[in-house]
């Protein structure tokens, strides 16, 4: 019976709505509430921590539900999609009042991760919908950022160029424009935490075709635009002409490059507190911050544009109190990129509109202090600096400047913007006055000394005239209601009067609601300037926040040269490292390559700054090349097409083969991509593994980079045996890093010199590390014994020539000794990640 039990009009509506959103919790409006049914209904119960009721309570099937009342349904939103979910939204489409049968519903909006757009943070971040799409040969990956309109697309070669772009965009949700691979969406789903959506239908945007964008590329962005249609179900005027880019107009890092670097967080806490962001964030407006980070994700390779922001720097660094005047008038700037958007979703309220004109009010400001600086590299920023005079014309004559953040109870319209409203108001207040005078005229006629006049919600204006008194009441006086001790009276007068002040106070709410949203529409076509501007304001902002760290910093102008084969950095420190430790305690360090230098080969004892040094260098390099000055006594840099790193914080070098697997597979990564434009930065590779492995394949690593790459290395390692490579590869060099040795006490000066290094200081490590002095007396027994030739240690491992197989090695394949087998064996499956798996697979195919 249970099975055919009769689904009610109400549920059938619910379960066909439901149908078109399986994967998003659907909120379904039922008078004050929004409901939720079923799995929906248990899940969110548990997730919000709502009561799980059920309707049809006493049927045998009982339908589980959980409601949440309408005025706080926001900040259900935001848990949900802040979890990773989607929501879809569904009103009553009708009042029910008048609505005849069901009230018809509709899903008016679904917001994911990635389209929401508010408050999920405080506007500092962007939030990036992206969307991927491939032909089999190449991918194409679009993002748009649904707050702000920012909207952009590129082409990429491999999906693993696609997984760093949707990392270092940080996105929450990727929409998928084909089926993707089990193994592309293990990485989405699991690597990269993103919440996978589908999109198979292109946006019909005949637009797209105009700005030569490749047909993947259109398919990409017409089906991310079809996603935030059929999600959002509105037209956004705010979204931005889709921008063009190669990964190539930028310094190339992958994403683990960024993150061992700290560019945008603290690699170990991952808190912006640490990382060069937070170094250089002296921005004072939303936009600048975000765009900051986005310098910071993608420094420059044109030398002309590097140049463009060092100029503009210094020039803020030559001014110094208009540059106090600057930083002033930025703070009176608010986020109009974002109300922008608020706009164009109908969401923008009148405090928003205020802090629209606010900011535009300053624009003159900016400009002026600006011109102030006499500078020709100011120009074109000030000529695009658009005061936009109509809006804000438009918003200080509409808007009152006390106006409230709702729009439907009044005060918001300002007096004379409308003449109706005007007279409204006039009544409003004078009405008030009209009443004392009747009062006061119907008092003298009468000769009721006591009589007034009264309101109350059920009889409105009356006169309050006391038993005593009803003899003497006037003709004209009709009764409205009776008391015990009194009586309720009208005049014709009093109930014109009535009317017209009712009829004022309604009508001009409702008026002035009107005149806002025509202000807002009229706002609406203002978005593209107001867009334009945001961009040039927050670039001000960074520039300035990039001149004041300088001058704080005592930071100096790098000279970049395009093509340029040197590398000369005098007296260079670790930015983020000096900030921490302050600059007293920093060493600094030069750094310099010659035009015939390409590796440098550290050696020294672990702790004492060698990945610090190298650390320096990339971290000069990403400033430099994204416009900011360095701390350095002088810089002398090429530009780099990209950095490769493998820098093990000590932390994540957990030991075991799928460690040793991560550093080959950068180390790979590196060596196939890196070009001899490129620096590469290789601390202790090779650790994971066993000694003579690991220096065997440290070598033959530094070797090919010297042959075959030719990129700027930075080569860190305690295996001392490596020093004597300097003997053999011509473009290679040794550097250490200083000790000083002082009655049998060493001290690490952190100072890099050139030479190898003489000694391994690991014992000394190991007692600042605290161990037993009896097992250090043991070690040192040991070394010694070692160091007089027992065993020698010091002498390269002969690397064997490798030689074809022989025939009866390859039948052995599947022997008890075979290599291969060995290596099946030592797989160990539960701790490989997918993409681990993958390389193991690529291994052992071709040992095959
Ligand atoms: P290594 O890579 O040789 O093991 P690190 O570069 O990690 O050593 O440096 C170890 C510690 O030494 C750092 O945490 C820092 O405190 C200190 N250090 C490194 N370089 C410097 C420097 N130039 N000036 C001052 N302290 C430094």
């Amino acid at each position: 019976m249970a099975t055919t039990e009769k689904i009610s009009p109400g549920m059938q509506q619910y379960l066909d709505i439901k149908k078109s959103y399986p994967d998003a919790f659907l909120l379904f409006r039922m008078g004050d509430f929004y409901e939720l049914f079923y799995e929906d209904a248990v899940k969110a119960a548990q997730i919000l921590e709502l009561t799980l009721t059920s309707r049809n309570k006493n049927s045998d099937k009982p339908i589980p539900m959980a409601g949440v009342p309408y005025h706080s349904i926001q900040q259900y939103i935001d848990t949900l999609v802040d979890l990773g979910h989607k929501v879809a939204i569904a009103e009553q489409m009708e009042d029910p009042k008048t609505a005849v049968g069901v009230v018809k519903r509709d899903v008016v909006q679904v917001i994911t991760p990635g389209t929401a757009v508010d408050a999920l943070n405080n506007g500092k971040e962007n939030n990036f919908l992206v969307a991927i799409e491939t032909d089999e040969s190449a991918y194409a990956l679009s993002y748009l950022d649904l707050a702000t309109g920012e909207f952009f697309v590129t082409s990429l070669s491999d999906f693993e160029t696609v997984t760093d772009e949707i990392s270092s965009l940080k996105a929450r949700e990727v929409v998928m424009g084909y089926e993707p691979s089990e193994v592309e969406l293990q990485i989405l789903e699991n690597q990269l935490n993103v919440l996978v959506s589908r999109e198979t239908i292109g946006f019909d945007n005949a637009d797209l075709i105009d700005y030569g964008l490749s047909a993947l590329e259109i398919s990409v962005t017409s089906k991310l635009l079809n996603y935030i249609m059929t999600t959002q179900k509105r037209q956004l005027t705010h979204l931005q002409p889709v921008k063009h880019y190669e990964i190539k107009d930028f310094l190339l890092m992958d994403a683990a490059s960024k993150k061992s670097l700290d560019l945008i967080s603290n690699a170990r806490t991952g808190k912006k507190m640490g990382s060069l962001y937070w170094l250089l964030d002296e921005t004072k407006t939303a936009m600048g911050t975000r765009m900051l980070r986005t310098w910071i994700d993608r420094p420059l390779v044109s030398e002309s544009a590097i140049q463009k922001r060092q100029a503009i720097i210094q020039t803020f660094l030559d001014h110094f109190f208009e540059r106090s005047d600057l930083t002033e008038t930025l703070k009176g700037v608010y986020d109009i990129e974002r109300l922008a958007a608020r706009v164009s979703f109908g969401k923008a309220n009148p405090k928003d509109l205020l802090q629209l004109a606010q900011t535009l009010s300053n624009v003159p400001a900016i400009k002026a202090v600006l011109t102030d600086m006499q500078s020709d590299v100011l120009f074109s920023v000030i000529g695009q600096l658009d005061e936009i005079p109509e809006l804000f014309e438009l918003i200080r004559n509409a808007i009152d400047e006390n106006a409230p953040a709702i729009i439907m109870d009044g005060n918001i319209i300002k007096s004379g913007f409308n003449a109706t409203l005007d007279d409204y108001r006039v009544i409003m207040r004078d009405g008030t006055s009209w009443i004392a005078e009747l009062e006061t005229k119907e008092r003298a006629t009468s000769g009721i000394s006591n009589l007034k006049i009264d309101y109350n919600k059920k009889d409105g204006y009356y006169f309050h005239i006391t038993n005593s008194n009803l003899s003497q009441v006037p003709e004209h006086f009709f009764r409205k209601a009776t008391l015990k001790n009194s009586e309720r009276y009208g005049t014709e007068a009093l109930a014109k009067l009535e009317s017209q002040m009712l009829d004022a106070r309604e009508n001009s709410a409702n008026l002035e609601y009107e005149l806002f949203l025509q202000v807002r529409e009229q706002t609406e076509k203002f978005i593209t300037r107001i867009q334009k501007l945001a961009k040039v304001i927050a670039g001000v902002d960074v520039l300035q926040s990039l001149a004041v760290v300088a001058e704080n910093n005592h930071y100096i102008k790098p000279d970049i040269i395009k093509n340029g084969q040197e590398i000369h950095i005098k007296n260079g420190r670790h930015a983020v490292v000096e900030k921490v430790m302050g600059a007293q305690e920093y060493v600094p360090n030069s750094i310099d390559f010659d035009e015939k230098t390409m590796i440098q080969l550290i050696t020294g004892p672990n702790m004492s700054g060698k990945s610090t040094y190298m650390r320096e260098l990339a971290l000069t390099v990403v400033m430099a090349q994204l416009g900011s000055y360095i701390p350095a006594d002088s810089v002398l840099l090429p530009i780099f097409d990209a950095i490769f790193t493998r820098i093990g914080a000590a932390d994540d070098l957990i030991s075991g083969q799928s460690t040793f697997m991560v550093e080959m597979m950068e180390a790979n990564h590196a060596i196939r991509r890196a070009t001899k434009n490129s620096l590469i930065l290789f601390d202790e590779l090779g650790r994971g593994t066993a000694t003579y492995d690991g220096i065997a394949l440290a070598q033959a690593i530094v070797e090919y980079i010297h042959e075959n790459v030719g990129a700027k290395t930075l080569f860190a390692t305690h295996y001392h045996e490596l020093v004597a490579l300097e003997t053999v590869l011509e473009h290679l060099t040794n550097v250490h890093v200083a000790t000083l040795e002082e009655n049998g006490e060493v001290t690490f000066l952190h100072k890099i010199e050139t030479g190898p290094a003489d000694k391994s200081y690991g014992i000394h490590v190991a007692k600042i590390a605290g161990l037993p002095s009896d097992l250090l007396e043991r070690a040192s027994v040991i070394l010694s014994e070692l160091e007089d030739g027992t065993v020698d240690m010091k002498v390269p491992p002969v690397i064997p020539v490798q030689s074809s197989q022989s025939e009866s090695q390859q039948l052995d394949l599947f022997g008890e000794s075979s290599e291969l087998a060995e290596k099946i064996r030592a797989i160990d499956i539960m701790n490989l990640t997918p993409m681990a798996a993958m390389n193991e697979l690529f291994e052992l195919k071709k040992l095959v």
